[in-house]
């Protein structure tokens, strides 16, 4: 959409027969709802998400190694929860409105040369050639490894499995979530219309297992741990009311070769445990369609969003086992690192700025600045 409003023309390829959504909630930050002004849809996506204030986790001994109000960052500053079919309604409606030729039921699946490129997919369909190739297929990328072929995205050894339900005003306004040590971390994030997104966490090795258990037994294990999402809980009947997810950590190494260019998770997924992958996306995108006219301008792009992309990955890299593994170390580090790092003025902004998703964000062009 980005590229096509500065005159570009655009083919979109999607493997979904119909667009559609995947998933359940997630958190726009305030450099997702920059990008989001950038591309003129502020307005659209905060009319149908759930703003949130603060974000809030606590253990069962009371601590709270998770403690943000986004207005630390800056005065009335705030996250906004969505669901996902909205975020994806916004940005698909506004697709269509430029007029861009979308092609669906298209899984591509290799190309023929690097430059100038002709795409083929599942079907025997070929697409192009193409100036240009936005790969942006996610975190499990088919493309990538043709594209990049020493590129790397194992799967982390923790997932979490997800539910939306209806909650009531006790839940707005916050991203609540609870711990017991690291083996155990739910949330509730609001995502509007009344709704709100549940989620567990769950090493990957156990998610068949936990699907085939007992429902009512892993119930009562939420429930001793918070008892407050009691009216949450009862309103999933088994496990079938959960979609799973697993992350990948991605190294890619550079992310662009003659006329393709990754973005997104495609690029530099990693755990959700910052709240920042949709977000560094949509800066991608908007960034890309500002200073890429032509393939040669792709080096520079890449090192200008590198500047935000990379730490966030090691962030993430580095606290995703505090907040999810087995075994007293990783709760005994995040307490002992975060429980000061919410309280203490100084530390408690970069903690902010990290969480809002603005650090480094200060080189990318002007209309991206909230
Ligand atoms: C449990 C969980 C919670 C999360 N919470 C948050 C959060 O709170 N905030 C946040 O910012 N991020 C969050 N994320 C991360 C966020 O979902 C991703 O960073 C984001 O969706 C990445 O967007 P993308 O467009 O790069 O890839 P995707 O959203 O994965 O989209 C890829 C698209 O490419 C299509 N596709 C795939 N293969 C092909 C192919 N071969 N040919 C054609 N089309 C193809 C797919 O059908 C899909 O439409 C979360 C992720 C998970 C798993």
């Amino acid at each position: 959409m980005a590229l096509a409003r500065r005159g570009h023309s655009v083919v979109l390829l999607e493997a979904f027969e119909t667009p559609r959504p995947r998933g359940s909630g997630l958190l726009l930050q305030p450099s997702g709802l920059a990008a989001m002004r950038a591309l003129g849809l502020k307005e659209a996506i905060l009319a149908r998400g759930a703003r949130v204030e603060r974000l809030e986790g606590r253990d069962l001994a009371g601590r709270e190694p998770m403690r943000m109000a986004y207005s630390t960052w800056r005065p009335g500053a705030f996250g906004l929860g969505v669901h996902r079919a909205s975020l994806f309604d916004v940005l698909f409606q506004a697709v269509q409105a430029v007029g861009i030729d979308v092609r669906t039921g298209a899984a591509i699946t290799g190309f023929d040369a690097l430059t100038s490129p002709t795409l083929a997919d599942a079907t025997g369909r070929r697409h192009g050639p193409f100036d240009l190739v936005v790969v942006a297929d996610g975190s499990a990328s088919s493309l990538r490894a043709k594209v990049r072929p020493r590129a790397r995205a194992p799967i982390y050894p923790w997932g979490a499995v997800w539910a939306n339900a209806t909650a009531g005003p006790a839940f707005e306004g916050a991203l609540r979530q609870r711990y017991d040590r690291s083996e155990v971390m739910a949330g509730v994030l609001p995502i509007g219309g009344g709704e709100v997104s549940f989620f567990w966490s769950l090493p990957v090795r156990s998610m068949e297992t936990w699907a085939a258990g007992d429902f009512t037994v892993w119930r009562d294990r939420v429930l001793g741990v918070w008892p407050q999402v009691e009216q949450i809980v009862a309103q999933f009947t088994g496990p079938e009311a959960f979609s799973q997810a697993v992350y990948r950590d991605v190294s890619v190494g550079r992310w662009c070769a003659g006329a393709f260019v990754l973005i997104g998770d495609a690029a530099h997924g990693t755990s959700p445990q910052l709240g920042q992958g949709a977000n560094l996306g949509l800066i991608d995108a908007v960034e890309l369609a500002a200073r890429v006219e032509h393939p040669e301008d792709l080096p520079r792009y890449q090192r200008v969003r590198r500047l935000q992309t990379a730490p966030y990955q090691l962030f993430s890299r580095a606290l995703t086992p505090l907040f999810q593994s087995a075994g007293p170390l990783g709760p005994w580090v995040r307490n002992a690192l975060f429980t000061p790092l919410a309280q203490a003025p100084l530390l408690d902004r970069i903690a902010a700025t990290t969480l809002t998703g603005m650090f480094r964000l200060g080189l990318t062009p002007p209309d991206l600045r909230p």
